[in-house]
């Protein structure tokens, strides 16, 4: 069974300072990143439109938030007439409650899963354990994952960390009727897959997806995957149910368009994606259902700053670009969502209430690199600044800014400090005392110079 993050201890600075001593990880890491970060500069710098590009997608999804309310509306409606059952889940507890009902009613004790998110952030395959319900992975990444009884740390790549070698010994030891000879070349490894996963793909009769997009107009849910499991998971078993955010919304056809564009481009460093599997309600012999995630997300759309984190579409391209990512890794994150997306996602969605999430908005160095590359142009630095005002201070930490801000808001005031701190400046310790000493253990404190610039200006203005 696949572990999960919820209730993991520690914060990122711990977590990351054990991380950054794997220097297998860090070697891995640095070689997946790069080789993505590299195919999308390519494939993105053949556009000459990709900025236009960019802002229709950024355009189109604060349209769409705006609107969400009529937006889903719309899209219960047309599931509804082409077949489908809809069901609405306000947060993890009830989502993992409709899932398992509705595999119950069928009978069945086992399911197919293609890679979603949202299941991972709800914690289903656990929830769904403790039914009775076994759930496969089928996606390739997460099977290793999976099979490894480990955590994903990568958004399109969850088993990112891991090389060939280490991928071949979780096959040896978990994936039952796999050759004694079995070698880590990627062929033999994926084949060594395909063939346990086409015995479960015919044996489920249940399968459980997510999706990258849902089309309002027509009620029209939208994969785009690599591997060709997801169609198969999808048109397989009897019953499918999808387990969606509901920010995964599109007014139309059109706006897909866009995104086509965006996604594989942004993620995988391709044109076009190989397999995009669309499914509208219920087709023949099969049951759908669709289940709409909140899980804290309206709380999110209210946030003026924070509700752009809600126009992500999962492309993992800001973890690509990351220099705090590609040192720390996923793990070190403790959410499913990691790197830049993860540092703004989780604390909204989870709260800030744990050390680990409160830590959260500070696993930056504010580069900007992630907006650069984000293709709906999430200012991912402005929303980690304003997390940070909102996270927990200590009393100590919160009066220290008090202070500073009553100082800096007044000139006279500033310009009073500034000549007591230049009076007072053979004083100042190298290293700050107490609790202050977490500030001075990783920098300098500045010197302070004999004269402020403004009395500096003033002296040569006047002369
Ligand atoms: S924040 Fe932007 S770059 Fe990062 S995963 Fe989301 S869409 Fe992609």
């Amino acid at each position: 069974m696949s572990a999960t993050f919820l209730g993991m201890p520690g914060n990122f600075p711990k977590n990351a300072e054990k991380a950054v001593q794997n220097s297998q990880l860090r070697f891995n890491l640095r070689k997946a990143t790069h080789t993505i970060r590299g195919k999308r500069a390519s494939v993105v710098g053949e556009l000459p439109d990709w900025q236009e590009l960019r802002a229709a997608g950024k355009a189109i999804k604060d349209h769409t938030l705006r609107n969400l309310d009529r937006y889903l509306v719309q899209m219960e409606e047309a599931v509804t007439r082409a077949g489908g059952t809809v069901h609405w889940a306000r947060d993890a507890a009830e989502a993992n409650r409709i899932v398992a009902d509705l595999v119950k009613a069928t009978g069945e004790t086992e399911v197919v899963k293609v890679k979603s998110m949202a299941t991972q952030e709800i914690n289903l395959n656990d929830a769904l354990a403790a039914e009775g319900i076994t759930a496969y992975e089928t996606d390739l990444a997460e099977l290793i994952v999976q099979l490894g009884d480990d955590f994903p740390s990568h958004i399109l790549v969850p088993a990112i960390h891991r090389n060939r070698s280490e991928i071949r010994e979780i096959f040896l030891e978990k994936m039952p009727k796999v050759p004694d000879n079995l070698t880590d070349d990627p062929p033999a490894l994926a084949e060594a897959a395909r063939l346990h996963l086409r015995e479960r793909f015919l044996k489920s009769k249940v399968a459980i997806s997510g999706a990258n997009f849902m089309v309002a107009e027509t009620g029209t849910l939208v994969v785009l995957e690599s591997e060709g499991n997801g169609r198969m998971c999808l048109t397989l078993p009897r019953t499918l149910i999808s387990v969606v955010g509901i920010e995964k919304l599109l007014p139309s056809w059109r706006d897909l368009e866009v995104f086509l564009q965006l996604l594989p481009r942004s993620s995988t460093g391709e044109r076009m994606n190989p397999y995009t599997s669309m499914w509208t309600g219920a087709v023949e012999g099969q049951d759908f259902h669709l289940v709409l995630l909140d899980n804290g997300r309206t709380d999110v759309l209210a946030d003026e700053v924070g509700r752009q984190a809600l126009r992500c579409i999962r492309c993992s391209a800001c973890l690509n670009v990351c220099p705090v990512y590609e040192r720390a890794g996923g793990h070190a994150y403790g959410s499913v969502y990691p790197g830049p997306i993860g540092a703004i996602l989780t604390p909204q969605l989870r709260g800030m209430g744990s050390d680990l999430d409160a830590s959260l908005p500070y696993a930056s160095s504010l580069c900007g690199a992630c907006y650069e590359v984000c293709p709906v142009a999430i200012d991912i630095p402005e929303v980690l600044v304003d997390l940070r005002a909102k996270a927990p201070h200590a009393a100590a930490e919160r009066a220290g800014m008090k202070v500073a801000g009553w100082i800096f808001n007044d000139h006279t005031r500033l310009a009073k400090a500034q000549r007591v701190a230049t009076r007072l400046r053979k004083l100042v310790p190298k290293r700050l005392p107490g609790p202050l000493s977490a500030w001075t253990d990783t920098r300098d404190i500045p010197d302070i110079p004999e004269e402020s610039f403004r009395d500096w200006w003033e002296r040569n203005e006047r002369a």
